[in-house]
């Protein structure tokens, strides 16, 4: 399951070659500006190390949902910008990620030198996997290099078909995102714990079913916390709930007996707004016509406990409506108790609870911080991800 097994860009030799490069470049744009270039950054131990090694560089990612056709608005273009700045030399961005002129701007490139192809998914054959377009993907180039652990969970075209034509390693990005993951799950120190929140029971059914097996214990918050607390018989008011989830909530609340901890307090409001008027309650006693968006401070004091006894912690999803500040408590208090922890391996899973951390400003202190929140759940879920199968193995 963990890199271990799958060659990376150590294991082969990318001096004056021509390599193709799987990035997630997935980055929120405002207008044509970048407004947080986390994971272009991430990409750059990878990029850097091909242009020491005088490869030509090919960069490929998706930016949004273009649907299949090409739309300015989901452009790469600002990210060539934003890349070129970062790494001091030019961003050649090509007009398209396919055809005639892109291979001609490719062919006119040398050692060291950098392109960034246009948004792959402007063609549907991308998602659909297409070989043939696979094929004209790679543009000649003599390894390709997976570094987008946020799209492994997918087989694409530009993660999957494309290892049909060339040579396909894990970048360093891909490397650290699996050892990371895969470490924790093969041998965490333990205690090993596990906090689970967001908005629903039923995106996390898996992860949860998969982590009860293996963590000491499971922290539970958000959202999805308020169908464990109607499974148990809780009046939980006007809060997010799965009544469908229910009986799955029961049967999880029995398997994980006392490894499974929910909120004891809770901040709810009269509506769902950051202006709404809030009460501090038991969870016995959720008013009918409110609403649960946040942990309360004796679950906070609780949850802070468990954190600190922890040798090992992955976290995916906020502990409450984190977006307005009168419901941020719960998702911030976490993030600083994982922070503060000296001498355990703290992972933060993609997605919101990633942004909480780096809003924070408290990410340098995680031992890591995914890149990829679908893809984190997949792993821990115990999938395979297509995207690191299609990687050459050790042995090959
Ligand atoms: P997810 O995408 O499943 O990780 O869920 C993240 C979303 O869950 C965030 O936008 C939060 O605002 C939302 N969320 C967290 N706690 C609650 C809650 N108690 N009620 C409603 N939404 C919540």
């Amino acid at each position: 399951m963990a890199t271990m097994h799958k060659k990376t860009l150590h294991n082969v030799d990318v001096q004056g070659r021509r390599v193709l490069v799987r990035v997630d470049f997935n980055v929120p744009l405002d207008g044509d500006r970048v407004t947080d270039d986390t994971r272009i950054r991430a990409a750059l131990p990878t990029i850097q190390y091909l242009i020491d090694h005088q490869a030509t560089v090919i960069l490929c990612s998706h930016l949004g949902r273009p649907k299949g056709k090409p739309d300015p608005k989901y452009s790469l273009r600002p990210v060539a910008q934003r890349l070129s700045e970062l790494l001091g030399r030019t961003v050649h961005m090509a007009d398209d990620c396919v055809g005639k002129s892109v291979g001609e701007l490719i062919a006119g490139r040398g050692p060291g030198d950098v392109v960034l192809l246009e948004n792959l998914r402007y063609h549907p054959q991308e998602e659909l996997n297409d070989a043939e377009f696979a094929r004209q993907l790679v543009h000649g180039a003599q390894f390709f290099i997976n570094d987008a652990f946020g799209s492994a969970h997918r087989a694409h075209a530009s993660t999957a078909g494309v290892t049909a034509f060339v040579p396909a390693v894990a970048g360093f990005l891909m490397e650290r995102e699996l050892n990371y993951l895969g470490r924790a799950l093969a041998h965490p120190e333990r205690p090993f714990l596990a906090i689970l929140g967001g908005a629903k029971v039923s995106d996390k059914i898996q992860v949860i079913e998969k982590l009860l097996t293996q963590v000491d214990y499971l922290l539970i918050g958000g959202g999805m916390a308020n169908t464990f607390l109607k499974a148990k018989g809780y009046e939980i008011g006007q809060s997010l709930v799965e009544t469908d989830r229910l009986n799955t909530a029961q049967e999880l609340l029995r398997r994980g007996g006392e490894k499974l901890m929910l909120p004891v307090d809770v901040v709810v409001a009269d509506q769902f707004a950051e202006g709404a008027k809030t009460q501090l309650v038991d969870v016995a006693q959720v008013p009918v016509d409110w609403r649960i968006l946040d942990l309360g401070p004796r679950t906070i004091e609780q949850y802070r406990a468990k954190i600190r006894s922890a040798k090992t912690i992955i976290w995916n999803g906020p502990m409450g409506v984190f977006e307005m500040a009168p419901f941020a408590k719960g998702t911030f208090a976490v993030a600083h108790a994982l922070a503060d922890l000296a001498g355990a391996t703290t992972i933060v899973g993609g997605g919101d609870s990633a942004a909480a951390v780096e809003q924070a400003g408290l990410a340098e202190r995680m031992s890591h911080v995914s890149t990829g929140g679908g893809a984190s759940l997949e792993f821990l879920e115990g999938k395979q991800l297509p995207g690191v199968a299609a990687l050459a193995d050790m042995s090959e």
